[in-house]
């Protein structure tokens, strides 16, 4: 069964997309740790990261650089910081968290849950910067 992050890939489901190219789709996090919370996923699916081909685990990177160097122009932070986790959705993905402290790249926290207006016209301010 493809995994919900395909679903989206594929507009089956909704996403506040935020960048894409032929091999990548940067998008909100529907539960952000803290506002400007993106994920950055390969189209191709593979579930774990570091299953991903040399070239693709590169431009992953690249391809997040962008999104990360946007997301810093629309959300006050001191800069972006990345993880990884992948224990709820089985689909490669890299976090991109704007941080202003350790605490808000600390997955144990509540996450936040924003209107989807809100989601909607960061998702806008973010393109609007790549
Ligand atoms: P992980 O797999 O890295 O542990 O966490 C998956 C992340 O994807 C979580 O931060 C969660 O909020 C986010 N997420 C799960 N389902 C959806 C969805 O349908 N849409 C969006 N935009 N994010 C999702």
């Amino acid at each position: 069964m493809a995994s919900i992050f395909t679903k989206i890939i594929q507009r089956e489901i909704p996403a506040h997309i935020v960048a894409e190219d032929d091999q990548f789709l940067a998008f909100l996090d529907i539960n952000p740790l803290v506002k400007g919370h993106c994920l950055v996923v390969p189209k191709q699916e593979v579930d774990y990261i570091f299953d991903l081909d040399d070239q693709t685990l590169a431009a992953l990177h690249i391809f997040s650089k962008k999104v990360a160097k946007a997301i810093e122009k629309t959300v006050p932070c001191l800069r972006i910081g990345t993880a990884v986790v992948g224990l709820e959705v089985p689909h490669a993905h890299l976090h991109l968290v704007p941080l202003n402290n350790m605490d808000d790249i600390n997955f144990s926290r509540p996450k936040l849950n924003p209107t989807l207006q809100e989601l909607t016209g960061l998702a806008q301010a973010i393109k609007e910067n790549i």
